[in-house]
Formats: C-alpha cells, structure tokens, sequence
C-alpha cells in the first residue's frame, strides 16, 4: 500500500508543482509588466464606529484583474513580495490611497488605512516614501493609518533579527512623530507574545477574523470579549474584521468593540462607489446603526 501510495504522490504531485512553478513564473513576469504599466487599482472598504455607525476609515485593498480576470491578493502579493515588487507596488498603493482619501477626510473626517508588508517597512527609505504620499496628496499623517501584520511585528522584535527592536521602534516612532497610526493586522493569530505591544507604539488592534463571534457560544464570546477588553484597557482601538451579518455587529457592540468592518456594512468598493455611498449617506452608513431589536 505504501508503494502505492508513494507512486500515487510521483503520478499526482510532481505535475501539480511544475503547474504550479510555471504558474508562479507567469504571475511574476505579468506582475513585473503590472508595476510598468500601473495596471492596479484599490478599492475600499468601510471601517464603522459600532455605536454611530460613522465611517472612520476605510481599508485600502488591491486589485489585479491582468486581461480583465481578478487574481485575487492573496495569490499575487506573496509573490510580489518573493520579488521584491510589492516594494514599488506598496509605494503606489500608498500615492493612490492618500490622494483617494483626500476628499473623504475633508468632508467627513475618514482615514484610510494601508496594508504594508515586512519587505516594503524593511526597505531603506520607507519613511520618506510615506512622507512624500502624504506632501503630494496633500494629506495630514493623521488620516493615515500603516497596517503591519502581527507576524511581522514579532519578528522584528525578535532576538534574530540583531537590533530589531530598536530598529522597527524608531521607524514607528518617525512615522508616529508624523501623526500616522499603526494598527496591528490579523491580531490574535498565531503568537501567543504579547511583549512587542509593549515596545512598539501601536495604536490600533485589527482582530483577526478568526476571533469575530460566529454564534453565541459562551467559548467563543470568551475569546473575542478577552482580545475587546485586552484592547480597551490598553487603549488601543479595536477593529473586529470579517463581520457579516447584523447579529456578528450586536454581539460585537455589547463586548464594547469600539470598531469594525465587512461585508455586513460594505464591500470594498471602487473609489467613485464609494463616494456615492458617503455621499448619499453622509458618511454614516445607515445599516451600521445599531438596532433596538435584541439578539438571542
Ligand atoms: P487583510 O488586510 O486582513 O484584509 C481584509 C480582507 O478581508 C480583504 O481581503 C477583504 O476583502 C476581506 N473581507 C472584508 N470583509 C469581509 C467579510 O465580511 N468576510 C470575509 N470573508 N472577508 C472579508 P482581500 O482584499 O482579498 O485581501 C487579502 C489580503 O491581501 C489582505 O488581508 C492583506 O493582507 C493583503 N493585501 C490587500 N491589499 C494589499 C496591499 O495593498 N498591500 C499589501 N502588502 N497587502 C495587501
Ligand atoms: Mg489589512
Ligand atoms: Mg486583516
Ligand atoms: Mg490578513
């Protein structure tokens, strides 16, 4: 059966990773062309205050669509930054979401928030690329939030990588004395330290999807009350991710989560979609409201 089995692997893998190397060389090469020829575009999505339903920000999310077919992020930004291309691209992304914000902030106080990876924060000169979007759009540092993934923030605090702490602690800083916000990405998963919170100057927790109630288990409320209060007594703005329905918004609010997004309340939206939706709403989103109705 062994045998079998170990001729099952040869006959079914082996074709399926060479598939997938040309696949990851045809990505890289289309990518490589992307970067030349600005073929991206970002849309947006809502992040709500739970108890106004006001817009504060809104997440700054790529799109890939070469020969009109969307490759959706998840496959092409690892790839991109396997390259070394998310460093250009992460540049752009910046550009375009501080001049799309623009208007948002001045009409209704919104700021966007950008996702930037390990590779573009470890690039020399990321400081006065972030600087330069925010001079050009024109936009003050305080509309613009810097997502960085927890996995991220503990490696860089990590004994390997020499003088992190000191290194990712001044970035932060240089950015923060600029009035930019840094949120931590995907919080909750994978880390049980919580010691970088402490050496680094975050200002957000964006809680991972993982830990947005489901159903009204006593076990899995505990979770996500535990990351809300851990939160809030830190002082640090909580955004749930991934909420989708009205019951997820309910239970999220009677945790005192000050914060959240998904496809409850929006999508991510193109930019002139969005505006109409702000627009016509005046920047309150009227199914972000909360309800008097009661949730079981
Ligand atoms: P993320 O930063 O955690 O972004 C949130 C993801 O959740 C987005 O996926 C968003 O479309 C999705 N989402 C929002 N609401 C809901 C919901 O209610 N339910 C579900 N199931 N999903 C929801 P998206 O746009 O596919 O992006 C995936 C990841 O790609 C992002 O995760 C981020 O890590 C990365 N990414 C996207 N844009 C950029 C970028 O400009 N630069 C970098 N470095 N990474 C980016
Ligand atoms: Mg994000
Ligand atoms: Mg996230
Ligand atoms: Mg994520």
């Amino acid at each position: 059966a062994a045998k079998a089995a170990g001729k099952n692997r040869l006959a079914v893998y082996e074709p399926r990773l060479a598939v997938e190397r040309h696949e990851h060389m045809r990505i890289s090469a289309a990518l490589r062309r992307a970067v030349a020829e600005e073929e991206f575009v970002v849309n947006y999505q809502p992040v709500v205050d739970l108890a106004t339903g006001r817009v504060t920000a809104v997440e700054a999310l790529l799109r890939w669509s070469p020969e009109g077919t969307p490759v959706p992020p998840l496959e092409f930004i690892p790839i991109a930054e396997q390259y070394g291309l998310i460093v250009p691209i992460g540049a752009w992304v910046l550009r375009q979401a501080c001049r799309d914000v623009r208007s948002w902030h001045e009409r209704f106080g919104i700021s966007v928030t950008v996702n930037v990876s390990g590779r573009q924060l470890r690039e020399p000169g990321f400081v006065s690329v972030v600087l330069s979007a925010l001079r050009d759009a024109p936009l003050p540092g305080s509309a613009l939030i810097l997502e960085i993934t927890e996995s991220v923030l503990v490696s860089s605090t990590g004994a390997s990588s020499g003088g992190g702490v000191s290194d990712v602690a001044e970035l932060l800083s240089s950015l923060r004395e600029a009035g930019v916000r840094i949120a931590v990405d995907d919080f909750g998963t994978g880390y049980s330290s919580l010691a970088y919170l402490r050496h680094l100057p975050v200002d957000i927790l964006k809680i991972d999807r993982a830990f947005t109630p489901d159903g009204a288990q006593a076990e899995e409320m505990a979770f996500t009350r535990a990351i809300v209060e851990l939160g809030n007594s830190l002082r640090l703005s909580s955004i749930a991710e991934a909420v989708e329905t009205p019951e997820q918004a309910e239970r999220l609010r009677q945790l005192d989560c000050p914060q959240a997004q998904g496809y409850h309340f929006s999508r991510p939206l193109p930019a002139d979609a969005l505006d109409e939706v702000l627009t016509s709403s005046n920047g309150v989103l009227p199914g972000a409201r909360p309800t008097s109705r009661p949730v079981s």
